[in-house]
Order: C-alpha cells, then structure tokens, then sequence
C-alpha cells in the first residue's frame, strides 16, 4: 500500500521494547485541513475554512471514496475512520488519511480492538454482533460523505435532541439497536429540528433526488441490512453524477448555481451576483441502462467517461462548453478529445468535428462520440 499516495503510512516501526512499539511518520502537511475544522466552517485559531468551489468539494469526497476502493481491493479494511484520521486540501480536494495502523485484512479483528467512533460507526458494531469489515467501512464512509455535503450527522434528529444529556444506555439506542436516519421516508421519528440542525434542513433540498436516494438507501434500508449500503465504485459513479449534472459555475461571478429541473420555467439566477439566464440545453447521452445527462452552461465539462463506450475514466477531458469569442450569445461544445466527432442536425446534414472544433448547441443535434450517441435537448 506504500504505492497509495492518499495514505500516510508509517515510516519506520521503532524496536520492541517491553512488549510495545511505536512508528514513525511523516507530519501532516500544512495546506491540509482537519475534518471538524471543514464542518465547522472555522479552525482552531478562528480563520475561515471554505473549498475553494463546489467542484474542489465533490473532488474531495471522489479522492476519499478512491482511497477506499484501494485499501478493499488489496482486502483489506479501515476499521476506524472518522472525523480525526483524514485530512483534506480545501484548495485541491486532495485527501491524506492516516493513523493506519487500524488498517487489517478484511474480517481479522485489528488486535488494538479498536472498533471505532460513535456516530460513525455501523450499528451492528455498536451493539457487538459483528466485527468491523469492508462493509462496516462503507457505513462510515458514508457517515463521512453526508457530513462532508449536509454539514451534519446522518443520526441526529429530534429523537437525539429529546433527552438533555447522552447516556450509554441512549447511545446504544441511537447509534446501535435503533438508528433512526434524519431523513427516513418511512419513519419520521428523528426529523432535523428547526433552529437547531439548520445546515441539513437548508442544504437537504439543494440536492437533486438521486444523490438523496444514496444516502437514503445507506441509512434506511443499509443501517440494518449491510448488503445494500453502496460501495466505492457506485459511490464514484454517485459522485461524478452530482460533479457532473448539480450544478453549473456563474458566468459573471463564479459561484455554483444549483440546478432544479421539476423548475426549469423560473430559469436560473445566481445567488452570488444575482445575475439571471435562462435555463440550459442539455445533452443526454446514453450509456448502458442509464443515460447521463449534462447541462450546456459555459464551462461544463465532459469526460473520457461520457464520450468512449466502456470507459470509467472520470478524469480526462474529452469536451467543454464554450462561448463564442466574437458573439458570446453563441455556445458550443468543445471538442478537446484526439477522436474526431459526427454530428448530425435536426434536418439530417451530417458533419465532422475534428479534435478543437466545436458541435454548435441546439435543440434536436446529434452527436456521435466513441461508440456513443448523444442528443442535445431543451
Ligand atoms: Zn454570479
């Protein structure tokens, strides 16, 4: 694993010497923020801790999930994670996870019997009826996903605001025999409470319904039947949607605007400068039994994924929406791919477009990439 950049792992072990040892590591680098400091908004001294975009944020969480998928598909599994054991570089999205020596083969029980924090651990742990495992693991980062994007914790609702202190007896409650998620559609016993968890009450809508599903079906029907919580690989492909189809970047200011298709009539307005533009074209593209589907806003990018047939290539930049240097009014899609493309209008005529040419955006166009056909909708 000393091959995963993403891990700190320890140096050197120091001798055996009355039965322990010790390790040594590198020191967490300075441009890397602690969890609490990101959820807080603040760190310890009282500066502001904000990502650098919204984008920068979803790469932090895709850098985590992929640290994951590493460290389970080498068989073995974390045990331990929460808020204390990573770090994140709020300019980049670049995630260092450390304290490791909790990482194990996956299903041996980490002999320092550390079994983890609560709130972040899965409730079969927290009452004693299993072992941390690959699947326990998902659970937490899962915990950690939601915290990262609702600025809250998965579990605490009204049911944990009731009593005024936290007993064992209540924790086990809460975190073990009865985990009630905040938003369970089918059991409203532990809604967020006004005035009190206000950041998941503002943030919770923002959201577009399939990334909710996720944690929906992590929390709900996952708290109790570990099999059907998500793991890394559709977590990923979670991820690289919300990159992908949330939102776009303000052309005037910056800021993400957050998509809301049930809505499309209102248009879009920028809640950093207030700037108001109608609501994007968008191409869909058809990719096995789901099809992906990008809106056509300045600066909105597509990927090896969305463009070659049997890619999983979340990373490389096949495409771009442009506006005219000339006419800004006019929009296209970049072709930034070495493939040349096809396009086809509305009235039939086919064209090429070569690597930097660009696939005029209107309604009804076609455009055929490697091996897969998108169109350009309303
Ligand atoms: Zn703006």
């Amino acid at each position: 694993m000393a091959d995963c950049p993403m891990f700190l792992w320890p140096k050197f072990l120091t001798e055996e010497q009355d039965g322990s040892f010790g390790y040594v590591m590198d020191l967490r680098p300075p441009d890397y923020t602690d969890f609490p400091a990101i959820l807080n908004r603040k760190d310890r001294k009282g500066q502001r801790v904000e990502f650098a975009s919204t984008e920068t944020m979803i790469a932090a969480a895709l850098n985590l999930v992929n640290a994951f998928r590493a460290l389970h598909r080498k068989g073995l599994s974390y045990q331990d994670l929460n808020d204390g054991n990573f770090f994140i570089n709020i300019d980049t999205g670049a995630v260092l996870i450390c304290d490791n020596d909790n990482v194990t083969p996956d299903g041996d029980v980490n002999s320092g019997g550390i079994g983890g924090k609560p709130g972040y651990m899965a409730p079969e742990i927290v009452t004693g009826k299993a072992q941390p495992s690959e699947r326990t693991d998902c659970h937490s980062l899962a915990v950690v996903l939601f915290k990262l994007f609702f600025r809250h914790s998965p579990l605490q609702g009204a049911a944990y605001e009731k009593l005024p202190c936290m007993t064992e007896k209540r924790e086990m409650e809460l975190f073990g025999t009865n985990p009630v998620f905040v938003y369970d559609p089918d059991d409203d016993t532990n809604r967020p409470v006004n005035g009190v968890h206000n950041n998941v009450i503002k943030l919770w809508p923002l959201f577009p319904a399939f990334f909710k599903d996720a944690f929906v079906l992590s929390f709900a029907q996952g708290m109790k039947a570990p099999q059907r919580r998500i793991v890394e690989n559709e977590w990923q492909k979670i991820l690289v949607r919300l990159r992908d189809e949330w939102y776009v970047t303000c052309v005037s200011c910056g800021r993400a605007i957050f998509l809301h298709p049930e809505n499309k009539e209102a248009g879009l307005r920028c809640g950093g400068c207030g700037s108001q533009s109608t609501y994007p074209r968008s191409l869909s593209i058809k990719k096995g039994a789901l099809v992906y589907t990008v809106p056509l806003f300045p600066a909105k990018k597509l990927y090896d994924w969305h463009t070659t047939e049997s890619s999983e290539d979340f990373i490389t930049i096949t495409g771009e929406v442009v506006m005219n240097k000339n006419n800004p009014s006019l929009w296209g899609i970049k072709n930034c791919s070495n493939e040349a493309w096809r396009m086809v209008t509305p009235d039939g005529t086919a064209k090429e477009v070569p690597a930097e040419g660009a696939v005029p955006i209107g309604a009804g166009v076609k455009v055929i990439f490697n091996g897969l056909d998108g169109i350009i909708t309303q």
